[in-house]
């Protein structure tokens, strides 16, 4: 008898242990990166990357549940009339510094620290944020100007995300908590349709609904 509670006992403690590690490796898809919050060490050993295209025909990196994800939603959309694709998602540190460096050659280090992120330091490295362009007429429009203008596509767009586990990242009026002005093409992926219908319907940020709003 003795012996039979004992192995009862350890195959409990070994499946808590089980269930606990699928609980943490769920957990990679609310992780936080912003102006405070460096990348995790050894990120990239924590996700697998796969590869899609962008309309132009170039490879995009993005990580493989954000991707399917984001087919069921740009399938949803469609039906609604609104076509969205993948245009930048996954970028390693290397790759910030070099659009760092762009930005800067191009429009100053004033516009860089406002709309381009410090390498370790963007969302971007996570392959779980996705920057969409549009499809006008047949033709890819990713011009920031012009997809801030279109809210009738966007407010489609935010509108059904969530049921796909996406959430807004950059709002509107929460520059101060996020860091970051309004970006209606800039779509995270948080791991499950609960967990972003929460955090839409209570108009949070992730850093809000993370506590990590210092
Ligand atoms: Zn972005």
């Amino acid at each position: 008898m003795k012996k039979i509670v004992v192995f009862i006992m350890c195959f409990i403690t070994f499946a808590l242990a089980a269930c606990g590690s699928a609980v943490n490796d769920d957990s990679k898809y609310l992780v936080l990166v912003n102006k405070t919050h460096q990348l995790p060490a050894n990120w990239e050993a924590k996700i697998t990357l796969v590869v899609d295209k962008d309309p132009w025909g170039d490879d995009v990196i993005i990580e493989e549940e954000t991707l399917e994800q984001f087919k069921k939603l740009q399938e949803a959309l469609l039906k609604e009339g609104v076509d969205i694709r993948l245009d930048s998602v996954y970028r390693s540190v290397d790759d910030q510094i070099n659009l760092w460096n762009y930005f800067k050659e191009q429009y100053g280090e004033d516009y860089c620290k406002q709309y381009v992120a410090v390498p370790g330091y963007s969302e971007h490295h996570t392959g779980l944020a996705v920057d969409v362009c549009m499809m006008i007429d047949g033709e890819p429009d990713n011009d920031n100007d012009h997809m801030i203008a279109n809210r009738d596509l966007f407010a489609k767009v935010h509108a059904l995300m969530p049921e796909y586990g996406f959430i807004l990242r950059y709002h509107e009026d929460k520059e101060d908590v996020t860091g970051y002005s309004y970006e209606p093409w800039h779509l995270r992926y948080v791991g499950s349709p609960s967990v972003a219908k929460e955090i839409t319907e209570k108009g949070l940020t992730l850093e809000e609904y993370l506590g990590e709003t210092d």
